[in-house]
């Protein structure tokens, strides 16, 4: 796969057809291994942008009267193709984003279970009947589909996470347009492509690019839009909520967090540096559930601290393309910049470096996998998001006082505990305000599942049923 590959010139995908923006504007998708260009991005002007909003619109009388069996059956055709393409969507994503070939491929293969799930899930959004107190009266609750969705998704999981919103929406029978992170076009447009290809009648999905701002003011601010779905920053979650919330569309918001990972003194250690190292330095740490401020009981952080030093310091670095690639770079420049700021400001207020600490300079965006230790809490990287390959840890002595640290920030969307007492996981459980939670166990992302934070990590599930739910309103009807 990798020696024949060419990365596909990316297009928008407006109304059913593959084009170039009509203003003829375009940016710069680069490789992240190398920095350099791949293709130039096409981008959406209004006269785009609008046609996308005419096609969810005129297309949603159809989608929505579709049933859910023949919805399912095109979204089960697409996951089909998603599975025999996964190679040639990885190799796509890889060039784009940086991860390693088989973490690409992978993920495109998880694409594939969600539209799965959610098909079939689209069967069962049961409505109810309620007995009514008056003779011969029915109160009949019914689950209809929102309508044309704006849809926002980053570029850490090029495929995944676009996957959760089409997935989603399409399934509960609404059209969408998704504008995809400008840094890895290529991967949702094969997904586009699987869904073009199952089926999915024209205008019912559609792809734009552009100005993050400029497009998701414009598409927010149209009236056809009744509903969106943002993963990214708290910042941008809280602006573009603010837009919806003025238009009084309800939104779904997946954004920043600061996981906390509390390793007491009967955990297993081996078992929580294997299982939250590999989370930690996945992706080069770019994933808003990984785990970064590790507090360690006081009796075992030494120990801990060294075997994580020594799992980071072993993960090779490299192009994601190269088989025995471990990490691959980050996925922009902006993000080397933030890892050197916020580990410069660590060291200054007198963190410890126990692995990595630095770039290895040269072509591509590559950063150590990087462990800090004894961070106090007036560095920033106890309090902003790294989003990158550095571990913090902190030690502590009693329940109370670790629960107040981990729950001190504004974040709540995962956290982690590693123990062997099922009492002390019962109460850690119940005492971390965070929308996921990990016990002794680190993989929280299934379509099975809700995915979804509280506090300022947002509002609303991704995965699980409340994940389809997120596109339905509820309408009552009684009926004499
Ligand atoms: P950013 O906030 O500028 O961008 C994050 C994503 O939001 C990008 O895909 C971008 O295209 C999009 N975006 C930005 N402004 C937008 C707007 N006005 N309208 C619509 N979309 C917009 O941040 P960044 O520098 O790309 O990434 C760094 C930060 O973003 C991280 O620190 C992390 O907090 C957050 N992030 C979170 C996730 C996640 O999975 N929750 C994913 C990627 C980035």
């Amino acid at each position: 796969m990798t020696d024949a590959f060419e990365y596909p010139q990316p297009k928008l995908f407006i109304a059913g057809h593959w084009r170039m923006g009509g203003g003829g504007d375009t940016l710069s998708v680069r490789n992240p291994a190398t920095g350099q260009e791949l293709a130039p991005l096409p981008v959406a002007n209004t006269a785009d942008l609008d046609e996308a909003l005419t096609a969810v619109e005129r297309t949603f009388p159809l989608w929505r009267a579709t049933s859910a069996y023949d919805r399912a059956k095109i979204l089960k055709k697409a996951a089909g193709l998603m599975r025999e393409r996964a190679a040639y969507i990885g190799a796509v994503s890889t060039s784009e984003q940086g991860k390693p070939l088989a973490e690409s491929t992978n993920e495109a293969m998880a694409c594939a279970d969600i539209f799965e799930w959610y098909a079939e899930e689209a069967r069962r959004a049961y409505g109810r009947i309620v007995p009514s107190k008056h003779p011969g009266v029915r109160h009949m609750v019914f689950k209809e589909p929102v309508g044309p969705v704006a849809a926002f998704s980053p570029w850490n999981f090029p495929t995944t996470i676009p996957s959760r919103k089409m997935a989603a929406a399409l399934a509960a029978g609404c059209p969408v347009i998704i504008k995809p992170a400008e840094e890895t076009p290529g991967s949702c447009l094969e997904l586009a492509r699987c869904l073009d290809d199952a089926g999915l009648p024209k205008g019912v999905l559609n792809v734009v690019f552009g100005v993050p701002a400029d497009i998701s003011t414009y598409l927010i601010a149209s009236p056809v839009i009744r509903k969106i779905s943002f993963t990214g920053s708290t910042v941008v979650g809280k602006h573009l909520a603010g837009l919806a919330a003025q238009r009084m569309i309800p939104s779904t918001m997946e954004l920043g967090g600061h996981a906390p990972v509390i390793v007491f003194d009967d955990a297993d250690l081996d078992l929580a540096v294997r299982l939250s190292g590999g989370s930690k330095y996945r992706n080069a740490g770019q994933i808003c559930i990984a785990p970064t401020r590790f507090y360690v009981h006081d009796s075992v952080h030494d120990a801990f601290v060294e075997k994580l030093a020594a799992y980071a310091s072993s993960l090779k670095i490299g192009s994601g393309m190269e088989a025995s690639t471990q990490m691959g770079p980050l996925a922009n420049p902006r993000r080397l910049t933030a890892m050197d700021d916020l580990i410069s400001d660590a060291r200054q207020h007198g963190a410890g470096v126990a692995a990595g600490g630095k770039g290895p300079g040269g072509a591509g965006n590559f950063w150590q996998p990087t462990l800090l230790t004894d961070v106090p809490n007036s560095a920033r990287i106890m309090s902003e998001e790294p989003f990158g390959p550095v571990a913090v840890t902190q030690r502590f002595s009693t329940f109370d006082e670790v629960v107040a640290q981990a729950n001190r920030l504004p974040y709540g969307l995962a956290a982690y505990a590693y123990t062997r007492s099922a009492r002390t996981a019962a109460d850690i459980g119940d005492a971390l305000e965070a929308g996921m939670i990990g016990i002794n166990f680190s993989i929280l992302t299934g379509p099975e599942t809700p995915f979804g934070g509280v506090k300022e990590s947002g509002h609303g599930s991704e995965g699980g049923i409340e994940g389809l739910e997120a596109y339905h309103v509820t309408k009552y009807v009684a009926q004499g």
